[in-house]
């Protein structure tokens, strides 16, 4: 057992917590080294001095006065109990402190132990937590989310942020002092569905949900909620942290939406019926007035008469070409101008171009003057048949607009933005820089309506569709007397590949020939399913052409199945709009029956879109002819499969 004495030494000695022995009027009379190092002064420095020297104010001024009223009283809240204080060291500088004091006897004196621990690295602990929550709340609190922290079962808030007043009505005060409260908020319609929802987010992390709450004041709003656990302190159970914000305005905003989506849907859809009846509509006379036209070109007619003919023709072209582009114009703006972007090779659209207008610019004594060899061995992408059209416009404008013994000249270059421009120039009467902006509005003609110079005002209206529908832009300058540049622009590609042709031709494999009728022994019967009368007194008139063709003709669907069957045709004409069935029907139902599985059929239809052409090529349709129908077209047709009947062409 070691002396006592020894011990106290050692512990006097030792001891992290510094160790000071006052008597009853405060004087020191121990200071161990630990207080020396809390402190600062030496122990000889402090021994025999007022304790109150180690306290800054008001205890330095008051200590005195609290062992005197101790010793007066008894009373003293502090022995026995240990307290947090501050220290006064000796450069002047404040220690938090943790004191507690003893009281014993020695030699009939009342004397006081202080033991202190320095309370530092723990205040700097504390601090850092009291400032990061600081930090915490303020970011909580200055976000319009709300913020939640909740236990998770039985839950209680721990926290729950200001915004919950502008979000729910309702003060974060009240919803954490009644857990209930908050909840009871949520819209009749959705309580299931979110109570559901918060007891999966207990096993779920990062949950988020969506649903309507009814505000204190009555209004609904759209809130989206996201339930997170999240562990606080090691060994402790995980909180819930819940984020709620308020999306109304973007619920809103999507509702809106979709009802504008549906509507311009609608629209759409009402569009696209509108047009396709006009295109039925408008074209199905035209067939009549065309078609005719032709029959009667083929009959011997006086010079006067033959004229008139000329001008009707070329009256129902015009107009076959306007409700085209027209119809166009309006498919484009309706987003249902199918187009089938490919390579298309620039060389070879520039020459079918130039070798088609050829002709026309020659009447004029005009020089065309295509791009050099090799600066046109490039690719666009592009629909290959509509961007034929589009150059097919620039240049019947650059003859149409040029002067006498003029010149047109096509460029090919390749932009360094990754586009291919192919520019028309001509030398023709140009267009004002006021007027420019017009040249692509439809039907404007910029004043040349009175003109000898033929149009509608609608090629470059359409030009300019096309070409935006085609992800590429026109481009346009000119200078009045001098002459005008239009230029396609369109995304250049690196190869052409294979480039695919526009759908099968839907000739037959013979040249058209409207020549004199052949004779031929075996009889043709051709079947025609045609509502329209006037197509139908048509189809008659160019079976009479042929006297081997014998024409059977029904109004309806199922009338025409009947008719076929024991009509058994050698030729099936069939029109799309039937009053009882869809051409499309009918033609899979023929196909499906063994007895007309292999026999020809030609399609004749107004609606000549590239989509249905190639969908009902694909079903089986032998052909596809397009109203206005080409008399010569149906002849051939009739004489080719005499030829085959017979054993060989004539
Ligand atoms: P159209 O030629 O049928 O009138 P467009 O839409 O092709 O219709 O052209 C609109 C108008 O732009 C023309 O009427 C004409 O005034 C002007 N225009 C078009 N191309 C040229 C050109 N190459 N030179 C001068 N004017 C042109």
């Amino acid at each position: 057992m070691p002396d006592p004495s020894m011990l106290l030494r050692a512990i006097f000695e030792s001891s992290v917590a510094g160790i000071i022995c006052i008597d009853s009027h405060g004087l020191v009379s121990k200071f161990s080294p630990a207080a020396e190092r809390i402190f600062g002064y030496r122990a000889d420095e402090v021994i025999g001095r007022n304790v109150s020297l180690l306290m800054p104010e008001p205890d330095h001024s008051r200590h005195d006065g609290y062992l005197a009223n101790y010793a007066r009283t008894g009373n003293a809240k502090i022995i026995g109990a240990g307290r947090e204080v501050t220290g006064l060291r000796k450069d002047g500088t404040r220690v938090p402190l943790f004191l507690s004091i003893g009281e014993f006897e020695a030699d009939g004196r009342r004397m006081f132990t202080g033991i202190v621990s320095d309370q530092t690295p723990f205040v700097a602990e504390r601090l850092e937590l009291r400032e990061s929550e600081h930090r915490f709340r303020q970011l909580a609190e200055s976000i319009d989310e709300v913020f939640i922290l909740r236990t998770p079962a039985p839950y209680r808030y721990l926290y729950i942020s200001p915004a919950i007043e502008q979000v729910f009505g309702l003060t974060a005060d009240a919803a954490i002092a009644d857990p209930g409260l908050f909840f009871s908020f949520t819209h009749p319609d959705d309580v299931d569905f979110v109570r559901r929802t918060m007891q999966e987010a207990q096993f779920e992390p990062g949950l988020e949900v969506e649903y309507r709450i009814v505000r204190a004041d009555g209004e609904t709003r759209w809130v989206w909620t996201r339930y997170k656990r999240v562990a606080v302190a090691p060994g402790e159970p995980e909180l819930l942290a819940i984020v709620v914000s308020d999306i109304t305005a973007r619920k809103r905003a999507q509702e809106g939406e979709i009802l504008a989506r549906e509507e311009a849907e609608r629209a759409n859809a009402a569009k696209t019926e509108f047009l396709s009846r006009m295109s039925h509509e408008l074209r199905t006379p035209l067939n009549a007035i065309l078609g005719f036209t032709q029959l009667l070109e083929m009959d011997e007619l006086s010079v006067a008469q033959q004229e008139s003919l000329r001008h009707i023709a070329r009256a129902g072209r015009h107009l076959l070409g306007l409700i085209n582009e027209v119809l166009d114009i309006a498919r484009i703006d309706a987003g249902h101008m199918s187009l089938s972007l490919e390579p298309v090779a620039v060389s070879e659209v520039i020459h079918e171009v130039i070798s088609l207008v050829l002709p026309l610019a020659d009447a004029r004594g005009l020089t065309v003057i295509p791009p050099d060899e090799g600066a046109d061995a490039q690719y666009v992408l592009a629909d290959r048949h509509r961007i034929t059209q589009v150059l097919l416009n620039l240049m019947s404008n650059a003859i149409k607009y040029n002067r006498e013994d003029g010149r047109i000249v096509v460029t090919c270059e390749v932009r360094p933005d990754g586009t291919t421009s192919i520019t028309v120039t001509d030398t023709g009467i140009g267009i004002a820089a006021e007027e420019l902006e017009r040249v692509f509005l439809p039907f404007d003609r910029l004043g040349r309506e009175n003109s000898d110079i033929e149009g509608a005002g609608i090629g470059l209206a359409l030009t300019s569709s096309l070409v935006r529908a085609m992800n590429g832009r026109i481009e346009v300058q000119s200078t009045p007397g001098i002459g005008s540049s239009f230029s396609i622009i369109a995304p250049s590609v690196e190869r052409g590949g294979e480039v695919a042709g526009s759908p099968a031709p839907i000739t037959p494999a013979s040249a058209p020939d409207a020549g004199p009728p052949a004779h031929t022994s075996r009889e043709l019967v051709v079947a025609y399913i045609e509502d329209n009368p006037a197509n139908m007194r048509l189809m008659e008139s160019v079976a009479a052409r042929r006297p081997g063709v014998r024409l059977l003709q029904a109004q309806q669907g199922r009338l025409g199945l009947d008719l076929i069957k024991s009509g058994r045709p050698d030729l099936i004409l069939l029109d799309l709009h039937l009053p009882d069935m869809s051409g499309e029907e009918m033609l899979r139902r023929l196909r499906a029956e063994p007895g007309t599985a292999h026999t020809p059929i030609l399609i004749v239809s107004a609606d000549a879109s590239p989509g249905r052409v190639e969908r009902l090529m694909g079903q089986g349709a032998s052909g596809y002819l397009t109203k206005p129908v080409d008399v010569a077209e149906i002849l051939a047709w009739f004489d080719r499969l005499q030829d085959a009947a017979e054993g060989g062409p004539r």
